[in-house]
């Protein structure tokens, strides 16, 4: 008996990065795992959720492939018929997909860049919260992850970054008061430091590249939250690297 047998997780930002580790460890641990991400990516950056759903399948998982993109609603309403449609149940849903431009001044950032920070890192996860929170309020079981930062409360990240998880650390405090009476989970894990394919482009993210962890580092504190509900664990913000002394693996 694996940890997640049975569960159905959406892991969004899957194509690459910390996103395709979560998504691989979950599946490595028994989920059915929605693997979601922007159909065409402006970045560049190697990965595709296609990708990332070989890679599962390779290793015996169960992946479904879900174009979206997290800040248009249509999408977002889209994949979570979709999924429905697939597996009639959502038990964990991992907020994952995020903008990282740090350290730039507010006189270099230009309005549509920071609306579009906003539409990725806040409004997305509002979006992907409200489509399958009815069906988490059905099961009566549930659980929200939110991907944090310590940029939230350390001044690291710059005037564009910072403020999106500040919110998006706030949105899921509030949301895992609303949500406790029905059983559903809302936590913040802030991953620390990552050597991820966003994190290759951010120029100072060099200077302390031998301090970073690999994604993968983070699976088991992912699958540890993906465990909870609102009985259990909720409403709390966990660090990857105190996770073995704190939380007791
Ligand atoms: P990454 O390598 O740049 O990956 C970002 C992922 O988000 C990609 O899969 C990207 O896919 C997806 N994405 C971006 N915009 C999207 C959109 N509009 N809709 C759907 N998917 C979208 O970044 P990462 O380092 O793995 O970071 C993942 C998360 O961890 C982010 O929330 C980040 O803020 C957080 N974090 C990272 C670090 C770090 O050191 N790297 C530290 C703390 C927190 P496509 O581009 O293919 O759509």
């Amino acid at each position: 008996m694996r940890k997640l047998d049975g569960l159905e997780a959406i892991v969004t930002g899957a194509s690459r990065g910390l996103g395709r580790a979560i998504a691989r460890e979950y599946a490595r641990e028994g989920a059915k795992v929605v693997v979601c991400a922007r159909p065409q990516s402006p970045t560049g950056l190697a990965g595709t959720i296609d990708e990332t759903a070989r890679g599962i399948e390779a290793e015996g998982g169960e992946a479904l492939p879900v174009t979206c993109d997290v800040s248009d609603e249509s999408q977002v309403k889209d994949m979570v018929e979709r999924v429905m449609e697939r597996y009639g149940r959502i038990d964990v849903l991992v907020n994952n997909a995020g903008i990282m431009v740090l350290g730039e001044s507010i006189l270099e950032i230009d309005t549509a860049r920071w609306d579009q920070n906003m539409a990725v890192n806040v409004r997305g996860p509002y979006l992907t919260c409200k489509y399958v929170l009815p069906v988490m309020m059905k099961q009566q079981r549930g659980n929200f992850i939110s991907i944090g930062s310590r940029t939230t409360t350390e001044n690291r990240g710059g005037v564009l970054y910072s403020p999106t998880k500040a919110a998006l650390h706030m949105f899921s405090m509030c949301l895992a008061e609303e949500v406790q009476e029905h059983n559903i989970a809302v936590n913040v894990l802030n991953p620390g430091p990552l050597r991820s394919e966003g994190s290759s482009i951010i120029p100072w993210a060099q200077q302390d590249w031998h301090l970073r962890v690999e994604p993968e580092a983070v699976g088991p504190c992912a699958v540890y939250l993906a465990l909870q509900d609102a009985r259990s664990f909720t409403g709390q913000t966990v660090l990857r690297s105190e996770f073995g002394q704190t939380w007791g693996f």
